[in-house]
């Protein structure tokens, strides 16, 4: 039975390309084309865990400025990992977290990719004036699905559903006031309290409807807005993000809104500049990899774009750190920056 509907889901797809009117049957199968014009959702062409660890190792092998760290382990026992570039303890250092949420899976893809871009030619150089660290898949059990309750209703094919919680359905970004999750003890006792960091990104993925200005955005952005952190800790993240604006708002496929998020200390965002003094920034990009709501998810036609953007923003970032011009950055861009609304589907 199954068989049957996978390949009535190929033939739905292949079809797809002559005639997208001729996909109605195979959306009709419930995991077929259909998701923001005709797309698939289809876990299969993301790395798994193992798939990333592989990656990673091969990476550390050819890469003699690149060093692994195991930071702890998830509740199923995977080790998690940091991906280091600590050339001099006294350079600035900044941090990109990827998928705290485990169905936000393109960040980490970028993440991967960027790795490897610097092992390459055109990056020489810029790790000597900045410290690097990526700690990709934070959530590592709800990105392989390997979680104590059910995924029935998730809509995604290939094999694997990927979920925001952890495997005990705790969702990790209200954990950094607590810290009683593994993946979040790992996160503050052996990378946010080991290491002396500037500045952090933490990389997420939000519904596919938000708009700004009419237009659907590729990501939003918002830096610390509890009213307990220092304002120059806050400064120091606008500028982060105004890197990061002009970087991406200038492709032709970025379009980014300011996020409208709260001010709790329990998300990273807040939380690690109160506690740590360090300059945060959440990119919120669009859609997520898989979810049980239809509006959340985008299908794989817009994965190029949003790892470009994710590759684009941790490139931007660290050399603007890395040779000094983030700190002449002008923040004003954030006061008429319109606050991202939610698109109404019928
Ligand atoms: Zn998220």
């Amino acid at each position: 039975m199954k068989k049957t509907l996978l390949t009535l889901s190929i033939a739905g797809a292949m079809v797809l390309s002559a005639s997208p009117l001729a996909t109605t049957p195979a959306s009709a199968v419930g995991n077929g084309p259909g998701y923001g014009g005709n797309e698939t959702i289809n876990t299969s062409i993301l790395h798994t865990y193992d798939e990333m660890v592989s990656y990673l190792k091969t990476q550390e092998a050819k890469q003699k400025d690149l060093e692994l760290e195991v930071i702890g382990q998830s509740v199923k026992g995977r080790d998690l990992y940091l991906a280091k570039y600590m050339k001099n303890p006294d350079n600035p250092t900044i941090l990109f977290l990827t998928q705290q949420h485990g169905n936000e899976q393109l960040t980490t893809e970028g993440a991967l990719e960027f790795i490897k871009h610097l092992g390459t030619g055109k990056m020489k150089g810029v790790a000597d004036n900045v410290n690097i660290l990526i700690v990709p898949m934070l959530n590592a059990d709800g990105a392989m699905g390997d979680v104590d309750f059910s995924l029935d209703d998730y809509i995604a094919d290939g094999g694997r559903n990927l979920t925001r919680f952890n495997a005990v359905e705790v969702d990790l970004n209200r954990d950094h006031v607590d810290k009683i999750q593994p993946e979040t003890q790992a996160l503050h006792f052996n990378v946010m309290q080991k290491y002396d960091i500037d500045y952090m990104i933490d990389l997420h993925h939000q519904g596919a409807n938000s708009e700004r200005d009419g237009k659907l955005v590729s990501g939003s952005i918002l830096y610390p807005n509890t009213p307990n952190a220092d304002p120059e800790v806050v400064e120091k993240s606008k500028q982060l993000g105004a890197v990061v604006f002009d970087a991406v708002d200038s492709k032709g496929w970025g379009h980014l809104g300011k996020y409208v998020g709260g001010s709790a200390e329990t998300i990273s965002r807040n939380g690690i500049a109160v506690e740590y003094g360090i300059s945060t920034l959440l990119f919120e990009m669009r859609g997520m990899s898989d979810h049980y709501r239809e509006d959340y998810v985008l299908g794989q036609k817009s994965n190029g774009y949003l790892i470009k953007q994710t590759i684009t923003t941790l490139d931007s970032t660290v050399r603007a750190i890395a040779d000094g011009s983030i700190e002449t950055m002008d923040t004003s861009f954030w006061d008429t920056l319109a606050e991202q609304t939610t698109r109404q589907t019928e």
